[in-house]
């Protein structure tokens, strides 16, 4: 799984800066396909700067000259506005969103649609997109800037994306990125006991809470089967030093 279906389309960019500024926020979180609706100024100077080293999503940005060009083989378009709109379309907060994206649209084309910088997204844009998104900010201030929008939306695609990573881990039930069974943890609970009553930092008269934290803390990482061969390796090697 990828998010390789998911575009960021930006209409009508007015400033430069802001389309690399965007390009970046994106790379970092893994996202790399970019439209760009009638930008003022592209290629730009300024934009390459901004984009500091994110300048591939830049040399790979489709340039259209309508928002219907540049989302006319998408299943789903978010548009993106801070304010609320009389004539709303389902409305999601970021988050939400995210979750839709990455739960519903696995391998089909979905845009995220972004508005200018001076006046957002038009009435018949937003008509045009089928889910309307909004970053919930400051009701008195609530408008961020474009670049800064496209970063929190970035964001929440990743953080989705990565739920949806962990999830699929725990569906699995074999190979690469297994998690640990009871059965497997217990072993290594014992394993972790035994060597500590050896070593005297358990008594076993009085254990008190060392074990329970240490159950806590591996349930909490939820080890893999990789991670449970690393562990119960390190600890046999301490076992063997200590006798
Ligand atoms: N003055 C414009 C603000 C545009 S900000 C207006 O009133 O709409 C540029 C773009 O960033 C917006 O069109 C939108 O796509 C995005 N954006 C900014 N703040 C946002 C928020 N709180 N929620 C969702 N998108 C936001």
């Amino acid at each position: 799984m990828t998010l390789r279906n998911i575009r960021i389309v930006l209409v009508r960019p007015s400033h430069p800066g802001n389309i690399g500024a965007a390009a970046r926020a994106m790379k970092t979180m893994g996202l790399s396909r970019l439209y760009l609706v009638q930008p003022r100024l592209f290629p730009h100077e300024t934009t390459t700067t901004f984009s500091s080293n994110a300048v591939e999503v830049l040399e790979h940005a489709v340039v259209c000259q309508t928002l219907e060009e540049a989302i006319s083989d998408c299943v789903a378009v978010f548009g993106t506005s801070a304010r609320k709109r009389s004539f709303q379309k389902p409305l999601f907060d970021v988050r939400q969103a995210a979750e839709k994206v990455l739960n519903e649209y696995t391998e089909q084309e979905v845009a995220i649609v972004f508005g200018c910088e001076r006046c957002g997204l038009e009435n018949d844009e937003l008509l045009k997109c089928h889910f309307h998104v909004c970053i919930p900010s400051n009701p008195v201030y609530e408008s961020l800037n474009l670049a800064a929008a496209v970063q929190v939306i970035s964001y929440e695609l990743r953080m989705a994306f990565l739920n949806k990573g962990l999830d699929s881990r725990l569906r699995g039930n074999d190979g690469e990125g297994r998690l640990s069974t009871v059965d497997e943890l217990e072993g290594l609970y014992q394993q972790i006991e035994n060597t500590l009553i050896q070593v005297g930092f358990i008594n076993p008269k009085h254990p008190r809470q060392a074990m329970k934290r240490v159950r806590r803390m591996t349930a909490r990482a939820m080890l893999d089967k990789e991670d449970m061969d690393l562990l119960r390796g390190m600890w046999t090697v301490l076992e063997k030093e200590i006798r």
